[in-house]
């Protein structure tokens, strides 16, 4: 299937944030364009705004003159959906409200040809249930842009029950011919993207209620270790507590309680308080003029090991065994059956999912527990948790290790998985969730996490490289640690770990 035509009609519906980008992206792609509101004058100043954006763009010379005028030459602001009669494409982006979006298309199904598209922009709302009661419910089909829509390249494609094959691949076709990735999707609570991400905030908002880490050293950890561009509780901040609590909200609903989606008793207390984030001026953080934002903990650096010796193969943190040796320090390395780095005074190895505490009883070692990390050769900070049992020593020795590595050190209290561990297996497993129940492909929930919201790593990708059978035994540890079904590994995770090439 072909995209439409690119002088084919493409009609806007819904001039806010995200209708004024998608119109800006049609334009560009070379469509005329048709934009409308059902609110005096908004159309209208979304043209405007459009013209600003790409004025800018002339000023910064990603853009020449002449194309920004023919681009806008290309763009008017319709009166009332009569106006769009002609339109082969009609993109909603509307009020978050069923109704609404029904009646709309209802609307529209008596006005243009029978052979026009009509896409939703909605992000939570089943495609299934907008398409519903229409003529040609077949005709339906979700193009969900991400914000904001001329920058951000993911579209997710997504068929309801009765979209028609043909229309997902002309509206796929179309996106990349727009300059978007389209990744297909089926429709389910969240699509892949909502969905899969609900892990991200739910395992940070979870460690802070339990006080794993205060909400900057949690920040630091994903940011630092992970290659996250934010932390999620600062991404919150960003992204309004109300708005991130509504959106949690809809996926546990609609998955009719799944404890996997269990909203936050502590992001509810925020949203109570009015501290919804930048836009109240507080939220985790403070955002008032002059405002400090709290540092993250870190131990004090320690000095560095007299000697440390390396047993075994460290699994996925093989890559502390580069950094070790590249900083010079005495160092024996030898085989053995567990991976292990012995310090005096300390052993670090990594974690399987099991606390600590629970494994410094069995081998009575004073043991600490260290993080993931996107890449140990270029972490700057290393995350440890002591057992119990471990003692202030011990810390104080890992910390003058990370000083040794140019790392910060800091030591969050002993939880399953610890903090980045256990956010990648948790998003592993949705992903892995999403793919055994059709919502995408392997490669697709990948790259709609990487493109959508910026992942360093799919996370599929990322269990592969941790290893998968070490990704399911983390999950196995938080199951078995806190007795919530949240926590059960995806038979699809379970089944790849057991037939991975063990290479793989
Ligand atoms: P918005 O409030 O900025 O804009 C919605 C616009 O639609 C308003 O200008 C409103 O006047 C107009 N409108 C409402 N009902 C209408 C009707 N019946 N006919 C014509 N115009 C009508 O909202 P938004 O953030 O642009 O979101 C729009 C849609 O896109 C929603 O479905 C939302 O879930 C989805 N979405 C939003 C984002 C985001 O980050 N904001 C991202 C992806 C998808």
């Amino acid at each position: 299937m072909t995209a439409i035509a690119r002088e084919a009609t493409v009609a806007v519906v819904g001039a806010g944030t995200m209708g004024r980008g998608i119109a800006q992206v049609a334009a560009m792609a070379g469509h005329p364009v048709r934009l409308h509101d059902n609110r005096p004058g908004a159309a209208e100043a979304a043209c405007a705004e459009i013209a600003q954006a790409l004025a800018r763009l002339v000023g910064t010379r990603r853009m020449e003159a002449q194309a920004r005028d023919a681009v806008l030459a290309r763009l008017a602001p319709a009166e009332s959906l009569e106006d769009l009669g002609h339109a082969a494409l009609v993109v909603e982006a509307i009020v978050e409200d069923l109704e609404a979006k029904r009646s709309l298309f209802a609307e529209l199904e008596l006005l243009l040809d029978d052979e026009a598209i009509f896409a939703t922009n909605t992000s939570s709302i089943s495609v299934t249930a907008i398409a519903a009661g229409l003529r040609r419910p077949g005709r339906v089909v979700g193009m969900h842009f991400f914000n904001p829509a001329p920058l951000m390249r993911l579209v997710e494609v997504v068929a309801g029950l009765e979209t028609d094959p043909a229309v997902v691949a002309a509206v796929e076709a179309t996106a990349r011919a727009w300059g978007k990735h389209p990744v297909r999707a089926r429709s389910t609570p969240g699509f892949i993207v909502n969905r899969v991400a609900r892990p991200f905030y739910g395992e940070a908002l979870l460690l802070l209620e339990e006080g794993a880490a205060d909400a900057a050293t949690l920040d630091a950890v994903y940011r630092d270790c992970g290659g996250f561009r934010m932390g999620p509780l600062e991404l919150t901040d960003l992204i309004g507590q109300d708005v991130n609590a509504a959106v949690t909200r809809s996926v546990f609903e609609a998955f009719h309680h799944d404890p996997r989606y269990r909203p936050s008793w502590l992001q509810r207390e925020l949203v109570a308080a009015g501290r919804l984030g930048r836009k109240s001026g507080r939220g985790f953080y403070d955002y008032a003029e002059g405002a400090q934002r709290p540092a993250p903990a870190a131990l004090p650096p320690g000095p560095p090991p007299r000697r440390v010796r390396i047993e075994g193969c460290l699994g996925y943190a093989e890559g502390l065994r580069g950094r070790i040796r590249a900083a010079g320090l005495a160092l024996e390395e030898a085989e053995g059956p567990e991976g292990r780095i012995v310090l005096d005074g300390a052993v670090i190895r990594p974690s399987d999912g099991r606390t600590a505490t629970e494994r410094a009883a069995a081998s009575g070692e004073p043991l600490l527990l260290v993080d993931l990390a996107l890449d140990y050769a270029e972490t700057k900070r290393l995350v440890f948790a002591a057992a119990g049992q471990a003692g202030p020593g011990a810390l104080a020795a890992a910390a003058g290790l990370a000083a040794a590595l140019g790392c910060e050190a800091t030591a969050v209290e002993d939880s399953p998985g610890l903090v980045l561990l256990r956010t990648v297996a948790m998003l592993a497993n949705e992903a892995a969730d999403a793919v055994r129940l059709g919502v995408c492909s392997e490669a697709g929930v990948d790259e709609a996490m990487r493109l959508g919201v910026n992942y360093p790593l799919g996370p599929l990708a990322w269990a592969r490289r941790i290893g998968l059978a070490a990704v399911v035994s983390v999950l196995d540890g938080l199951a078995a640690w806190y007795r919530d079904p949240r926590y059960r590994c995806s038979p699809w995770l379970r089944r790849a770990a057991l037939t991975a090439h063990p290479d793989s």
